[in-house]
């Protein structure tokens, strides 16, 4: 309420951080499965997933109704359970660790590196000699793909090669980059990668999730696992059918589909994939631009990579601004920036608390904590409102 009155009176919209595109065709989409047969189970969630698997590279995917409930679909066709260990990084959203603690497995994080806000390769491979010492191997890592700039993938699965642990790639910000000159979703360094279509983030499917692997065991344990375990595929069942009617439950799942009217949608945002990542790249040239000369660090891209660009993170140089982080937060929200921080290191979550993590162990984390604001970028952003954007900023640091 407080930030409308006071964009109010400046008489302009307030600008959030991001926020979807919905086009005629998009709602055109939708409408027509409403007027269909089927609402859900129907032609259009396999031709989603094929799709979103040809245009990554991978040979199989499994559409969920989140990215969170393909996270933990993924840990559990990895095998993950009680007493197992999964890293992941602590700079994400809570989904990347919760995956594991609801499959009863013990999380941890891996610092991230200074440069790319990312899981550092050189952490974890510390972190692994002395797990290895102890016997405390992980089972799974998951590096993420923050803002949509990749991880260092090749690292971390020679990494895995060596200490034999699996990979899932949390690429929720990253659908439409590429890693090394691949589309990010090849799982060519990984078992399975995981992509979100909730509305703030590249493509949407209002809320819904995507697991992408070459491995056709991992695909049928996640479809199976995403519909209750239940299959109708005689090869899979313990016994005879016993009729037209018949199916087995094999193992415990969940209801986790997505349905046909989101893979409508996803369908058909999926055709302007290139063009948002691409105007996603433009609005961030821009802004390297016009906060050049202020006291801040804007993204560092890897030359060899192309982001998603789902995020524009800054970080405040505090030594060289008279304003706190928070203090300079408050200002742009109150100006109408809906400006945010992504994100509160996991391990500082109440929730985590009862694990013991000791915020010292994670240096680089908690200065990124201390710096870090992601300002507004999505593809429908306009030039006028960008350079709101830049002003407020400047007049919020000084
Ligand atoms: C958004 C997000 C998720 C969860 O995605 P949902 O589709 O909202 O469940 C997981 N990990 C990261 C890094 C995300 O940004």
């Amino acid at each position: 309420m407080k930030i409308a009155e006071e964009s109010a009176k400046s008489d302009h919209r307030p600008i959030p951080y991001g926020r979807q595109e919905v086009t005629d065709s998009d709602i055109e989409a939708v409408a027509a499965v409403l007027r269909s047969d089927f609402l859900t189970q129907g032609a259009l969630v396999p031709r989603f997933e094929r799709a979103v698997a040809e245009r990554v590279g991978a040979q199989h995917a499994v559409a969920s109704n989140s990215a969170t409930s393909s996270l933990h679909l993924a840990c559990l066709a990895l095998g993950v359970g009680p007493g197992d260990r999964v890293w992941t990084s602590p700079v994400t959203f809570v989904a990347s660790a919760n995956c594991a603690r609801y499959c009863g497995a013990d999380v941890d994080f891996v610092d991230i590196d200074p440069r790319s806000y990312n899981m550092s390769a050189v952490a974890l491979a510390d972190k692994l000699a002395i797990a290895k010492r102890e016997g405390k191997l992980p089972k799974v890592v998951i590096p993420v793909h923050l803002a949509g700039q990749p991880a260092d993938m090749e690292t971390i699965h020679a990494l895995g090669q060596k200490y034999g642990f699996s990979i899932i790639e949390d690429a929720s910000h990253a659908i439409g980059g590429r890693y090394r000159d691949r589309p990010v979703g090849d799982c060519r360094y990984s078992d399975i990668t995981v992509f979100s279509f909730h509305p703030v983030k590249i493509i949407t499917t209002g809320e819904g999730g995507m697991a992408v692997t070459n491995d056709p065991a991992l695909a049928r344990r996640m479809a199976r696992l995403n519909s209750h375990g239940i299959t109708r595929d005689q090869a899979e069942m313990t016994s005879p059918s016993e009729g037209g009617w018949y199916y087995q439950q094999l193992e415990l799942g969940y209801n986790y589909r997505l349905t046909e009217l989101q893979a409508a949608l996803g369908l058909s945002q999926l055709h302007r994939l290139d063009d948002y990542v691409a105007r996603r790249h433009a609005i961030a040239a821009r802004y390297d631009d016009l906060l050049r000369d202020l006291p801040v660090v804007v993204p560092w891209r890897d030359p060899r990579d192309y982001s998603g660009f789902h995020l524009y993170i800054i970080r405040l140089r505090l030594e060289e601004i008279s304003r706190g982080h928070r203090e300079v937060f408050e200002r742009l929200r109150k100006a109408g920036i809906l400006v945010n921080l992504h994100y509160i290191p996991v391990y500082r979550q109440p929730d985590f608390a009862r694990f013991g993590f000791v915020r010292s162990d994670f240096p680089e984390a908690e200065r990124y904590y201390a710096e870090a604001i992601s300002i507004p970028l999505y593809p429908t952003l306009t030039d006028e409102q960008q350079q709101e954007v830049a002003s407020a900023i400047r007049r919020a640091i000084t």
